[in-house]
C-alpha cells in the first residue's frame, strides 16, 4: 500500500487534503474531536517517517548495547528498549494495513 504523498494538511477544521486531493474528512464524536482527529491524521506522515527513523536508531542502539546484567535478567532497560521496538513495529504494521 502506498499513501498519498505531500503535505497533509488540515483545512476547514476538520478535513485533511494534500493540494486538491481530499484525504480525508473527520466527522462524529463531537467538534472538538473531530478537529482533533484531523490533526492527528495530518500528522500522519510524518509520524509514521520518524516512527521509522526512531525504530532503526532503536536497533542500533539494541545491537550495540552489551550489559553486566545477572543471568536471571536484565535490570539495565534493555528490556523496555526491545518492548519499545515491538510497540513501535505493531505502529508502523498498523500504518501499513498489516
Ligand atoms: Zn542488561
Amino acid at each position: 500500500m502506498k499513501y498519498t504523498k505531500g503535505d497533509w494538511e488540515v483545512r476547514f477544521n476538520t478535513t485533511v487534503r494534500v493540494g486538491d486531493d481530499w484525504i480525508a474528512s473527520c466527522v462524529g464524536s463531537g467538534k472538538v474531536n473531530a478537529e482533533a482527529n484531523a490533526h492527528l491524521i495530518a500528522a500522519a506522515p510524518e509520524l509514521l517517517d520518524a516512527c521509522k527513523k526512531g525504530l532503526n536508531e532503536m536497533k542500533l542502539w539494541e545491537s550495540s548495547e552489551s550489559c553486566d546484567c545477572p543471568p536471571e535478567g536484565h535490570i539495565c532497560g534493555v528490556i523496555r528498549l526491545r518492548q519499545s521496538i515491538q510497540n513501535v513495529e505493531q505502529a508502523i504494521a498498523k500504518a501499513k494495513g498489516k
